[in-house]
């Protein structure tokens, strides 16, 4: 079995190289050469053809196959599909924002969170992605815009924290200044709220933004919409929360999608303001994304408009979020990945 060499931290291919008695600034240049999306060791014309050759009996580039590519006609939103060689896909999104271009990417190929509204949990979990996985939808979403990627978001397909080790291990690799350097302070994680992983995330002090997908104040409705939460509650994760933001300093973000009828009861914005008062932290208000096949809706103006104003009158900050991507089934929670059997078939 080759290494798969994008999986592979700064230090760990140094040392990979030093077994092939190769000199220190090669691990340099090979490492460079991957965030730049080299598909090849033959890509890489700074290096002796027989160093190119032993690096590519030992290590393998595996870079995943674009399946499809859709651009929105409204915002510029671009989304990828992507194919593994084991037949699993993921989606991933590039986001024009006027800070930066944004990488939204997957970590797992679907979902087992089971969230009653969001398209990635129809299918439930096929696999953890590696972390050169989830590393190649940087690399290569940028690549195809033409454009340095300057923040990425752990937003799409999957439960980040589900997936933890490798997470991390992207997150080191992606960080690195040696390669794409796409730093903490650059890189937003969003969770369904898996409390002991937060705890855990916490120990690791980064400078990342968490983002903690709420959806409801109330353990009822929480339940209803988010498995999840059964067994845990609401008062939990706040406490998570709460040590999350001991340890790092950084204040975490949440998001409520507006349901109608399900979420956006005047009485539960109360709530909501309760909670948020005790925990600090910013409000991403965003309306429902339609999911073929299931039945929530986003709300209704004048209920957007009492929620917002039961909000306000209890000072709460929050901003209301636009949706990118929402033609082409980009926006949060509409990302499902592809059908296995045709895309087997395309790859051809
Ligand atoms: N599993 C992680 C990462 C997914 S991020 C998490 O739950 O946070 C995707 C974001 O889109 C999450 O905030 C998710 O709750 C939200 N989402 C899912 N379905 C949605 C929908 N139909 N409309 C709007 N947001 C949705």
């Amino acid at each position: 079995m080759k290494t798969d060499v994008k999986s592979l931290t700064f230090d760990e291919l140094g040392a990979r190289l030093d077994d092939l008695a190769q000199p220190r600034y090669r691990a340099g240049q090979v490492f460079a050469w991957l965030a730049k999306g080299a598909r090849s060791f033959d890509d890489m014309t700074n290096l002796p053809k027989s160093l190119r050759e032993e690096l590519a009996e030992h290590f393998a580039i595996s870079p995943p196959a674009l399946l499809r590519k859709q651009t929105s006609e409204r915002d510029g939103a671009v989304k990828y599909l992507w194919g593994f060689d084991d037949g699993n896909t993921v989606e991933s999104v590039t986001l024009p924002y006027k800070h930066g271009n944004t990488v939204c990417v997957s970590s797992q190929a679907g979902c087992r969170m089971g969230c009653a509204f969001c398209a990635t949990a129809i299918r439930g979990l096929s696999r953890n992605l590696s972390a050169s996985e989830i590393l190649d939808q940087v690399i290569f979403s940028g690549a195809e815009l033409g454009a340095r990627v300057s923040n990425v978001v752990l937003m799409g397909m999957g439960e980040p924290l589900d997936n933890f080790d490798n997470v991390l291990r992207f997150l080191r690799i992606a960080g690195d200044g040696r390669g794409c350097n796409i730093g903490a302070r650059h890189i937003s994680l969003s969770t369904c709220g898996l409390t002991e992983k937060v705890d855990k995330l916490g120990d690791f002090n980064l400078q990342l933004t968490l983002s903690v997908s709420l959806h409801a104040p109330d353990d009822e409705t929480r339940s209803r919409l988010m498995p999840v939460n059964r067994g845990v509650g609401v008062d939990n994760l706040f406490d998570s929360v709460r040590r999350y933001y001991e340890k790092t300093g950084r204040r975490v973000s949440y998001e409520y999608a507006l349901i109608d009828g399900v979420n956006d009861s005047v009485s539960q914005a109360r709530l909501l303001a309760g909670l948020l008062a005790k925990s600090g932290g910013h409000l991403n208000l965003i309306p429902l994304n339609c999911v073929p096949g299931l039945a929530f809706r986003p709300s209704a103006r004048e209920r957007v408009r009492a929620f917002e104003g039961a909000l306000r009158e209890r000072g709460v900050n929050y901003t209301f979020r636009r949706r990118l991507g929402g033609d082409i089934d980009a926006a949060c929670g509409q990302l499902r990945g592809g059908e296995i059997q045709t895309q087997k078939s395309e790859r051809l």
